[in-house]
């Protein structure tokens, strides 16, 4: 069977973590988040993580080698041999180049990048209406899934609470940095013919389907 190596690319909001969730189970493809790997690491005690753990009680960024690392550590446990999901890096060509290098010392390489868009309204209008419950985490939306009562959880009565993250102010900062930092990395995968493009703003099944359908055929040729 031939691999399926993957990154994902795409503004917040966009809807990566829900398709990463669907393609994992599709596909049975690891899904490594950075996010999600670098804390596996810090909470396994690797050296790795010991490492990141440093950075991230400092309250800095973890350098891109050791993120690559850590990724690299994956790919050698064998539960990536028939392709990852890699959702968070590469975010910049210089990141797109470590993990170059780190597959083709693998003898391996990058299958395709998906990238799903969502115009910086509809990513606003998404995040900025968000509402996390204080105390356990449940999470409504002010226009596609409010709550019964407004300002208070349905499961636990909880008070609603806007994530800072979610604040209009902070999803345009996020926005512009995404898009000061990736364009040209879009442009690069683009240039090298790995880019497929889908519209985040079709509903989740859609969006899934298509993926699905570019990721046959991805593999259809791949064996001929
Ligand atoms: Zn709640």
């Amino acid at each position: 069977m031939s691999e399926l190596n993957l990154v994902l690319l795409g503004p917040p909001g966009a809807g990566k973590g829900t398709q990463a969730t669907r393609l994992e189970q599709d596909f049975g493809l690891p899904y490594y988040s950075t996010g999600i790997i670098l804390r596996a690491a810090v909470e396994n005690g690797t050296e790795l993580g010991r490492k990141a753990k440093e950075y991230m009680d400092a309250g800095e960024l973890v350098p891109d080698e050791l993120i690559n690392e850590v990724i690299a550590e994956r790919f050698d446990s064998g539960d990536a041999d028939d392709g990852f999901l890699l959702d968070g890096f590469p975010r910049t060509i210089g990141q797109a180049e470590m993990l170059d290098e780190t597959l083709s010392a693998r003898g391996r390489e990058l299958t395709a990048a998906l990238l799903i868009e969502a115009p910086d309204e509809e990513v606003v209008r998404r995040l900025s209406g968000r509402r996390t419950c204080a105390k356990g985490g449940h999470v409504y939306h002010v226009e596609f899934d409010p709550p019964k009562n407004e300002g208070v959880c349905d499961q636990d009565g909880s008070r609603l609470i806007q994530r800072d993250d979610d604040k209009p102010e902070v999803v345009r900062k996020r926005l512009s940095v995404y898009h000061e930092q990736t364009s040209p990395l879009i442009e690069w995968y683009q240039d090298k013919g790995l880019l497929r493009r889908f519209d985040g703003r079709r509903s989740p099944d859609e969006v899934h389907d298509r993926i699905r359908a570019t990721l046959a055929t991805k593999r259809l040729e791949a064996e001929l």
